[in-house]
């Protein structure tokens, strides 16, 4: 078992929210001068910059997955991390169709950037991506599941956009074995005010929107074989 320093929760210029520095090429050249091993780019609700940052990172080196950060129809959000580019590209379909078709306005919410090659902007996505998606967090984990991926409630402390904030409590037929906790999280007081917690594994990641919040490595998995797939299992996905 080797341990991996990885963040899995990264925003490119295609969120609404995101720097626009924050181009592929960018994002991988940051995290391996932060040291860290396996990454995942997460826009909101979006797959769309995924081919541009795994071809960014492997060339430099890094475990790379391609993952999206999915509103659910509650407004909590929820790390969706994938294998493969196939399989985000498929569940990406599932959500967009389910994502009001409001336009995004640039002046309030900032541009939403495609990427290609040497991070270029090659066009700009024109719905909200910060609308919800009509999912329920109830059917969350399976759909990301039949995707072939993981699906992790992301930064469940906060106080927005949080399962414990919109919801109050975790319910396990939710089926969340792994959840997000943000950086500065308290755990011991987490699991002391949610017994219901029991059992459920937290990870950290930076939730980085700005090159200056990739965070140098400071979290590590266990990881079997150095791949995609790898960093799945390590966080208790099966192949089956
Ligand atoms: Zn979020
Ligand atoms: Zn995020």
């Amino acid at each position: 078992m080797t341990p991996l320093y990885y963040d899995l929760h990264l925003h490119s210029c295609l969120s609404p929210c995101g720097d626009e520095e924050m181009a592929p090429g960018n994002i991988a050249g940051m995290a391996a001068l932060c040291g860290l091993q396996a990454v995942a780019l997460s826009d909101h609700n979006t797959c769309g910059n995924c081919a541009p940052f795994l071809a960014a990172a492997r060339a430099v080196g890094l475990i790379a997955l391609p993952g999206m950060e999915l509103t659910t129809r509650e407004e909590v959000h929820v790390l969706c991390l994938f294998p493969g580019l196939p399989e985000a590209e498929a569940f990406a379909a599932y959500v967009y169709a389910r994502l009001p078709d409001i336009p995004n306005d640039e002046a309030v919410f900032g541009p939403q950037l495609f990427t290609g090659d040497g991070d270029a902007p090659q066009g700009r996505e024109p719905r909200l991506l910060l609308s919800a998606a009509d999912v329920g967090l109830y059917d969350t984990a399976a759909l990301v599941r039949a995707h072939g991926g993981l699906a992790i409630p992301a930064h469940i402390d906060r106080p927005s956009f949080s399962l414990l904030a919109n919801l109050g409590f975790y319910d396990p037929a939710m089926n969340f074995p792994v959840m997000e906790l943000s950086h500065r999280a308290d755990e011991t007081a987490l699991r002391a005010a949610h017994p219901e917690l029991e059992g459920v594994r937290f990870i950290r990641n930076s939730d980085a929107h700005r090159l200056e919040d990739i965070r140098d490595a400071q979290n590590a998995l266990h990881v079997g074989v150095p791949t995609a797939e790898g960093v799945l299992g390590a966080l208790g996905l099966s192949k089956n």
